[in-house]
């Protein structure tokens, strides 16, 4: 990989790590969101549930672990 390669893939993560973030926000702010994949409602998982805490959709291609220190 070239130094071009590693900036660009350095841009696109932060991109989609602030786009995960916003999604994150707007899920715990009880809006309902729908997957940017597959447009199935994300579910969240609660640290109460004793399951992996997480967002995640029916299909399964959004898998966002939370690490709960709210
Ligand atoms: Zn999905």
């Amino acid at each position: 990989m070239d130094e071009q390669q590693f900036k660009r893939l350095k841009t696109v993560s932060a991109k989609s790590f602030n786009d995960q973030k916003a999604l994150i926000k707007k899920v715990l702010a009880g809006r309902d969101m729908p997957c940017p994949q597959c447009g199935t409602m994300i579910r969240v998982v609660l640290p109460e549930d004793k399951k992996a805490t997480g967002l995640y959709c029916a299909q399964g291609c959004t898998n966002i672990a939370l690490d709960f220190v709210l």
